[in-house]
């Protein structure tokens, strides 16, 4: 077995096997709902305004909003969008609003317009003086797990029962990771942020976020004699139905010491990752993943 995995496919496994199976291993798409179209285009727009004041110092107004748009728009007609019944009910109670395709996209551009006209000036004040300071934006990692327990050595191993190293050392030979860096500023200090979309705040822990801690150990691996990594948040709380009326920025710094980063490693993907080759694949008994499950409303699967 060889297997390669991103954050979100731990993420994935760790709140549902059965999901992560039905998502990674027969392959079942999901169609991209509602939140994950929007967190994927604010990304984008992000990007591109980020990309265009790194190399050219300034950014035209609306060009993040318009990158927005364009990838909005590309996926939703390619790939469709998924609005969870529970979701659609809820629109008509309270709103008195049935959702079409046209409504939808209407909604989106006016979301996207109030996002981007609230943060091109953030972005601008919180990363404008530091652009310079930016080494990856949107950047791909891939690593194997071996070559981080190389670089780590003796730190990571000590952690490790003598009874399981034979098997660990095993496991991580067969796995490969790979995913994406938001945003890296590395010249005089080490900070990796990334971009989180969401309706409230209350769900993002900056000390204790398992993409964070992937950010950091990928740098690691370019630099391992660090002791310390500044892991931040850029979170944008938007509610894309306008239910919480609130639209925010917010820049929360956290960081992660060497240690932090190996038990990451050491409780958190070693876990996941022997639960995968063994093919653990049992259902969630948590009620809220079922309740925003794709597979559960599409009868894939009945739940908890
Ligand atoms: S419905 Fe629940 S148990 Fe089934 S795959 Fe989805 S989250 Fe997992």
């Amino acid at each position: 077995m060889y297997l390669i995995v991103s954050p979100s496919m731990l993420k994935t496994y760790s709140l549902c096997p059965k999901k992560y199976k039905l998502r990674y291993v027969e392959g079942i798409r999901q169609v991209p709902t509602v939140s994950f179209l929007l967190g994927r285009a604010i990304h984008k727009g992000i990007e591109i305004l980020l990309k265009e004041m790194a190399s050219i110092g300034i950014c035209e107004e609306g060009i993040g909003y318009q990158a927005f748009e364009d990838y909005f728009l590309k996926e939703a007609r390619e790939k469709g969008v998924y609005v969870l019944p529970h979701e659609k009910e809820r629109l008509k109670e309270i709103k008195k609003i049935d959702i079409t395709p046209e409504w939808l996209e209407e909604r989106f551009r006016d979301t996207g317009k109030e996002v981007f006209g609230m943060i091109e000036g953030e972005l601008k004040r919180r990363f404008g003086k530091e652009i310079e300071e930016v080494s990856d934006i949107e950047k791909e990692v891939r690593f194997s797990f071996s070559e981080i327990a190389e670089v780590l050595k003796d730190d990571f191993w000590r952690m490790i029962p003598k009874g399981e190293r034979r098997d660990v050392e095993k496991l991580l030979s067969c796995v490969e990771a790979e995913g994406r860096i938001d945003l890296c500023l590395s010249k005089s200090e080490k900070e990796v942020i990334d971009f989180k979309v969401g309706r409230t705040i209350r769900n993002y822990d900056v000390s204790s976020d398992e993409q964070l801690s992937f950010y950091a150990l990928s740098l690691l691996l370019k630099e391992p004699d660090i002791r310390e990594v500044k892991t931040s948040f850029f979170l944008i709380k938007k509610d894309i139905w306008d239910i919480f009326k609130e639209t925010k920025a917010l820049y929360i710094k956290g960081k992660r010491r060497r240690e932090d980063i190996i038990r990451y490693l050491t409780e958190y993907v070693i876990p996941l990752v022997r639960g995968i080759r063994d093919g653990k694949f049992h259902k969630t008994d948590k009620d809220w993943m079922c309740r925003y499950c794709f597979y559960r409303w599409e009868g894939y699967c009945k739940g908890k």
